[in-house]
C-alpha cells in the first residue's frame, strides 16, 4: 500500500501528499477549498509505520492531543539520521573533485576520519579549492557550502611540512558544519555555535593543531599560490 493511499485509510476527505527535503518544516498542512488536504512532509515520512501516519492524519485533522507527541518523537529519532545522510536535494551535476594532492589525498583523510568519528554516515563531498582566499594577512583554510554539500580544503595545506593532525583538524571542523545546525541569532546566522565548538574539541589533536597554527601562521602566510 502506498503511502498515500495509508493516509486514505485515517481520513475521511482527501489528501494530496507531497514529501520534500526541506530541514526546518517537517509537516505542513494546508486545507483546500474542497475540504481535502494538501500536505507536504519531510522525506522520513516516507518510511513511518502505521501509528506515525495516524499520528499525522490526526494532526492534519486538527486532533493534536495525543499525536503531537508521536510525530515529535518521531522526528527526533529520525533527525539525527536525516543530518548525516545525502539528501535528494544535493544529487545534482557533480562538481569537479580533486582529491588526491601532490602530499595529502583528501579522500582518504575524509574516510579516515568519518570512521573515527562519524560511524563511517558521513556523506560529503570533498575537493582541493583553487585557492582564492588567501591574502597576506588571512587564509580560509577550508569551507563547507550547505547548497553543494562539498567541503574545499585550501591548496596551501598540500605541503610537505603539514602535519597530518594540523590539515585533519581543518577537515575535521568543516565535516562539522555539516552536522551541527547553524543557529539564527537577532537575524544573524552563528555557525559556530557553543555546540560546534564543543564537538571541535572533540578531535584527538586539537589542541596541538591550534599550537601549529599559531607557531606556522606566518610561514603559511608567505607561500605564494
Ligand atoms: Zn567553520
Amino acid at each position: 500500500m502506498s503511502i498515500v493511499e495509508k493516509f486514505k485509510t485515517f481520513l475521511k476527505k482527501g489528501v494530496d501528499v507531497f514529501f520534500t527535503d526541506n530541514r526546518t518544516t517537517m509537516i505542513a498542512v494546508k486545507r483546500k477549498t474542497d475540504g481535502s488536504y494538501s500536505v507536504r512532509l519531510h522525506n522520513m515520512f516516507s518510511e513511518a509505520g502505521e501509528d506515525v501516519i495516524k499520528a499525522v492524519s490526526d494532526y492534519i485533522e486538527g486532533k493534536r492531543r495525543g499525536s503531537r507527541e508521536i510525530i515529535r518523537r518521531f522526528i527526533n529519532d529520525n533527525f539525527n539520521k536525516i543530518k548525516s545522510l545525502p539528501l535528494r536535494q544535493n544529487i545534482r551535476p557533480a562538481a569537479r573533485l580533486y582529491t588526491a594532492g601532490r602530499f595529502f589525498d583528501l579522500k582518504e583523510i575524509f574516510d579516515k576520519l568519518n570512521k573515527e568519528y562519524f560511524n563511517g554516515v558521513m556523506a560529503i563531498k570533498i575537493t582541493w579549492g583553487r585557492g582564492s582566499y588567501n591574502s597576506r594577512r588571512y587564509i580560509r583554510f577550508g569551507s563547507y557550502t550547505e547548497k553543494d554539500d562539498i567541503i574545499r580544503i585550501h591548496p596551501i595545506l598540500d605541503r610537505q611540512f603539514i602535519p597530518d593532525f594540523f590539515i585533519e583538524s581543518i577537515v575535521y571542523h568543516e565535516m562539522l558544519h555539516k552536522l551541527v545546525k547553524t543557529r539564527v541569532e537577532n537575524g544573524r546566522r552563528r555557525v559556530h555555535t557553543p555546540e560546534f565548538k564543543e564537538m571541535e574539541k572533540r578531535f584527538r589533536d586539537y589542541e596541538k593543531a591550534k599550537e601549529w597554527e599559531k607557531e606556522n601562521i606566518k610561514r603559511l602566510l608567505n607561500i605564494r599560490t
